[in-house]
């Protein structure tokens, strides 16, 4: 950022109808910093070695305003934000949460730690917000069994905040590893939900995506949907038992054709409260599988034998790896590692 974009000091006449933050005020301080119409008495030193941004600008203030006998920054950010971010340099950030209730102060916190440059606090929020915004599988399937409540029901909303808060957050401050999954996590919801925006806690108003975000998460919703559609006429329309079938009729070959109706009745959907998530409604395919006739006897059973099962437990971990290998191509993004 450009230090004279900041323009210090040019709202002189707030600073002597500015009320001082007593929570962030410390009496050996040695600068005020002036945001909205609160002040700051903090310290010079501390700023500089946090922010590049804050560094540059306290070299090049102009010093002729003063308050309580300390030069005075001037800051074009709403008094709040310099709170949150100033108790984040001075405190650290566990006071921040990462549920949906703690989401506004934490991307308030982002957007000024990328603001103004402070790499180290932004990588850890970062790195914190990637557990439920992934670029593994295996994060994603850990996120997805701590947000299923014990019944089976998904309830992300009651834990996470929305992503399409989300996303707008990551396109804000310009990090992109967090949209596929957040992408993905709202590709499942019905496509008259994904137009509709969620509503700010805050304000009550509602957020949408930008038209062009819209555009590409319907994209890759009906991309992803295609590739499960493929994945049942591969692997299941028809599928052949293992060489090794326990079995001497067609016990499992039906099996797998009652998997595949079970699939095509949309089974991520009304029970889980989820209408398109291929990669549930994959790992639910495996999950019905479980022999329960593991000696191969020949007692009628719905479920194929081991053998079986094992190949296509095999099948179905191929297929999600893939599917996720996808997901940057499918919402058209750019990410350097993934998967
Ligand atoms: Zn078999």
């Amino acid at each position: 950022m450009d230090a004279t974009d900041l323009s210090a000091n040019r709202h002189s006449a707030n600073v002597h109808a500015a009320i001082k933050y007593t929570d962030i005020y410390f009496k050996d301080g040695n600068i005020v910093l002036l945001a909205g119409m609160s002040y700051f008495l903090v310290h010079q030193g501390l700023l500089s070695r946090h922010s590049e941004v804050l560094d540059q600008l306290i070299r090049t203030m102009d010093n002729s305003l003063v308050l309580e006998g300390r030069p005075v920054l001037t800051l074009p950010d709403p008094s709040p934000d310099i709170t949150h971010f100033l108790k984040a340099i001075y405190d650290g950030i566990s006071f921040l949460t990462h549920d949906s209730q703690g989401f506004p102060t934490l991307s308030s916190v982002l957007r000024m730690l990328t603001k103004y440059k402070v790499h180290h606090l932004r990588n850890d929020i970062l790195r914190a917000l990637s557990v439920s915004w992934p670029t593994t599988l295996a994060q994603w399937d850990a996120r997805e069994t701590s947000v299923t409540a014990k019944a089976g029901t998904y309830t992300p909303l009651d834990a996470l905040p929305h992503p399409i808060q989300i996303i707008r957050l990551a396109r804000e401050i310009d990090y992109p590893p967090l949209l596929p999954s957040a992408m993905y996590d709202l590709s499942r919801i019905t496509p008259r939900q994904v137009a509709l925006g969620v509503e700010s806690p805050i304000t009550d108003r509602c957020t949408g995506l930008t038209y062009t975000d819209l555009l590409t998460v319907l994209k890759g919703r009906e991309r992803a949907s295609r590739f499960l559609s493929t994945f049942i006429l591969n692997e299941l329309e028809g599928r052949q038992p293992s060489r090794s079938c326990l079995h001497r009729k067609d016990t499992c070959r039906i099996a797998f054709e009652a998997i595949m109706f079970e699939l095509l009745r949309d089974i991520g959907g009304i029970i889980s409260n989820l209408t398109s998530d291929p990669l549930y409604a994959m790992s639910e395919a495996e999950k019905m599988h479980i022999c329960d006739d593991p000696l191969g006897s020949e007692t009628p059973s719905m479920k194929p034998c081991e053998p079986c099962r094992r190949e296509f437990a095999m099948t179905v971990d191929a297929a999600r790896v893939q599917f996720w290998g996808k997901l940057p191509e499918w919402f058209d993004i750019e990410v350097s590692t993934w998967g």
